[in-house]
């Protein structure tokens, strides 16, 4: 089962869905979407919860999920 985590749950108006396999894969990507989208080259550890919070298992009947 893969996870994502998607950025409007932290991030207030953000489309981006990023996702991964294990936590860290979907960190990976948080953190590399956070840099090209909101400019954010660091994430505290108070961030890192936040996302981590965020992260869900993909859900199969997420119409995003089938498009891709
Ligand atoms: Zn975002």
């Amino acid at each position: 089962m893969s996870l994502e985590l998607r950025c409007g749950d932290v991030v207030t108006g953000c489309a981006g869905v990023v996702s991964g396999a294990t936590q860290d894969e979907v960190l990976v990507a948080a953190a590399a979407h956070a840099a090209d989208v909101h400019g954010l080259t660091a994430i505290d550890d108070a961030t890192k919860r936040q996302l981590i919070a965020a992260i869900h298992p993909v859900r199969a009947d997420d119409p995003a999920v089938q498009a891709r």
